[in-house]
């Protein structure tokens, strides 16, 4: 309803009141027909006139309150959600009203269901941790208490035991960097702090630094072999920790005697760098979710060989922080093929 009509409404009832009056004031009145139709329309004047003011000074202090209302509720919206609202873009203050307490009971529900998602992944989170922490816990206390119990003094198990123990505390230690990078990801405490780089050199960097894990497994780390520079800006350690996890997991599940391949596209503005390996693959079905914390395809085999479940949720984290994007395409028994973008400068 515009303000248009609702003037006339107000008109409207006036006459309809005025004229309700002066019909009464006539059917009593006892005088000629021609002083009652004068006084008739007397009557009706003021009583229109009357009516009006009364009913217009009624709606001011109405729509005043109501305004009033709107606004209250606008001030429970946050910044972020006022430009949703439907309020403004109407004239009438009932339909502002109706519309503004709509979208804020819209934003209150999303708002809920917010929360409620951020409480399951809380207790997920919670729950996957202290998972994680159990099993080198454990492990440690139970060589401690071997050797506690007289292991300490069997010349055969001592050292061994106490190997172990380090093994697990390294394992605790891995864990723990992993969550702390993770949560200094998630919080936004962790600046990205870009410089220009060559990435083919950074690459060629870590496949080094990685050459006797692979070479454990048999497996070869290549890159191509006309390594021209490739300058990116970005954050060189963040850059080099997600070659790093990549690499990593080209050799955790790459076949034995199987192959790692670096490649750098020029994509116009950007560069695009892909590790390829040529080992078990990934079923489609578990594609969508592998970038989330704690995300595994084989539990096992991930454990087994020291992952903590949380190296590509890193990296996912790390390209973005950069404004890039990381894809995955795999195929099971054939391999798989990590993809990121870099700025390129
Ligand atoms: P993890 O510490 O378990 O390796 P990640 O977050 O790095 O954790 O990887 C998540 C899961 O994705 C791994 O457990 C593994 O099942 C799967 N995955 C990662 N990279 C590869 C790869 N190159 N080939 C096959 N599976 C992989």
């Amino acid at each position: 309803m515009q303000n248009q009509s609702l003037k006339t409404i107000l008109v409207l009832i006036s006459a309809g009141i005025a004229l309700l009056i002066s019909f009464c004031v006539m059917s009593f009145s006892n005088g000629t027909t021609s002083i009652n139709l004068r006084v008739a329309g007397m009557v009706f004047l003021i009583s229109f006139i009357s009516s009006l003011l009364l009913l217009y000074f009624a709606h001011l202090i109405v729509f005043k309150k109501i305004d009033h209302l709107v606004a209250t509720v606008k001030n429970f919206r946050s910044e972020s959600e006022r430009p949703q609202s439907l309020a403004e873009t109407t004239n009438n203050e009932l339909t502002k009203l109706n519309n503004e307490v709509l979208a804020w009971a819209d934003d209150r529900k999303n708002e809920i269901e917010r929360l409620k998602k951020l409480e399951v992944y809380r207790k997920e989170f919670l729950g996957n941790v202290s998972h994680e922490l159990k099993t080198p816990i454990f492990n440690i206390q139970g060589y401690v208490l071997t050797l506690l119990d007289g292991g300490l003094e069997d010349e055969t198990i001592n050292r061994d035991y106490l190997a172990r123990a380090e093994k697990s505390i390294d394992r605790m230690i891995t864990i723990i960097d992993d969550l702390e990078a993770i949560s200094q990801l998630e919080t936004g405490e962790l600046q990205i702090e870009p410089e220009r780089f060559d990435i083919v050199a950074l690459a060629k960097d870590v496949c080094e630094a990685q050459e006797m894990k692979a070479t454990a497994r048999g497996i070869i780390l290549t890159l191509p072999d006309d390594s021209r520079q490739m300058f990116v800006y970005a954050d060189r350690f963040r850059i080099r920790q997600v070659l790093v996890n990549l690499v990593v997991n080209s050799v955790k599940y790459g076949k034995e005697y199987g192959e790692t391949r670096i490649r750098f596209y020029d994509a116009g503005e950007k560069i695009s760098i892909e590790v390829a390996d040529n080992g078990l693959g990934i079923a489609k079905e578990h594609l969508p979710r592998l970038f989330e914390r704690f995300y595994r395809v084989d539990k096992s085999r991930s454990r087994e060989m020291g992952g903590t479940g949380l190296g590509l949720a890193i990296v996912k984290h790390i390209i973005e922080g950069h404004n890039q994007t990381i894809n995955v395409m795999s195929t099971e028994g054939v391999g798989t093929v990590f993809s990121f973008t870099l700025k390129k400068v």
